[in-house]
């Protein structure tokens, strides 16, 4: 099978591979949730977090696999409604531990892999080409200020610029960064950091997204713009160990730019 390397690391499939995959799935629905039968308690969980947010059939994963069928075959169009549809699942992972096909490690690479292909054509969703555009303008997808991205150290006095007689740099990406919560995780972590003795320091306004978010959303060229970016900086600083606060993050740097310097990653919330 002529699969791709990821920016991963890992196999991808290619868009002209989908169809060896789509056909695989007969729409059984047992990706949807889970039901336990222990009468009298019988109970259902949804497992697919998108089918509280899109109330039809193509807002489950199967559904999902079946759109982009209906795309593939010329039968649906990809207009704003079933791009919605496309772009709402989170590619959390949830319905490939679920499904019993022989395609179901590749759900998530299906869907991704739709989305990098309509992009390529020039086919975006509005909002999540406001979200790129941001990224690619600002450094993050709410297009605040990178002067601001350090902000949330303010007061932290052990939270200084990474030099290389620290043991680690404190990668805190964009949500970390600027969202409120985010924020005070962020101070929260370097808070912990600091009271158990281990030596870190931050990059502050100088750091760049990560860029998971961009490659989940489908757009390869920016995210590669992105790594490239993380691998000089850390190269240049002399990083040795990277701890971040976000699992997302530490997937994206671990296998991309941190493993690519031969370096290590560690995240304290990573499940
Ligand atoms: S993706 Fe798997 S579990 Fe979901 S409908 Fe298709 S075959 Fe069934
Ligand atoms: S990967 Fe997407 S389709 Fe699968 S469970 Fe998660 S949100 Fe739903």
């Amino acid at each position: 099978m002529s699969t791709k390397q990821s920016e991963e690391g890992k196999t991808r499939l290619t868009f002209e591979e989908l169809p060896e995959w789509i056909y695989k799935c007969p729409w059984c629905s047992s990706c949807q949730g889970l039901y336990k039968t222990q009468w009298p308690n019988q109970t259902y969980d949804p497992v697919c977090p998108i089918m509280d947010v899109i109330e039809y059939e193509s807002g489950t994963p199967g559904g999902l696999l079946w759109l982009i069928r209906g795309g593939l075959e010329g039968l649906v169009p990809w207009d704003t409604r079933t791009l919605e549809h496309l772009y709402s699942c989170s590619t959390c992972k949830l319905c490939e531990l679920q499904c019993y096909g022989d395609h179901a490690e590749h759900i998530t690479d299906i869907i991704v892999t739709t989305r990098e292909r309509l992009i390529e054509d020039g086919n975006v969703l509005p909002k999540v080409r406001d979200f790129l555009e941001n990224v690619r303008k600002h450094g993050n997808p709410w297009g605040e200020a990178k002067s601001k991205r350090g902000d949330w150290a303010k007061g932290i006095s052990e939270a200084k610029a990474y030099k290389p007689d620290v043991e680690f740099l404190y990668y805190v990406g964009c949500e970390g960064s600027y969202d409120p919560v985010g924020q005070r995780m962020a101070r929260s972590l370097a808070e912990l950091l600091a009271e158990a003795k281990v030596s870190f320091g931050i990059l502050g306004n100088e750091e760049e997204c990560d860029g998971n978010e961009v490659r989940l959303l489908g757009e390869v060229g920016l995210f590669k713009m992105l790594s490239q970016k993380n691998i000089e900086k850390f190269s240049k600083l002399g990083v040795k160990k990277v701890v971040t606060l976000c699992h997302r993050t530490r997937i994206t740097h671990l296998r991309t730019n941190i493993h690519s310097l031969g370096r290590s990653c560690i995240t304290p919330n990573c499940f």
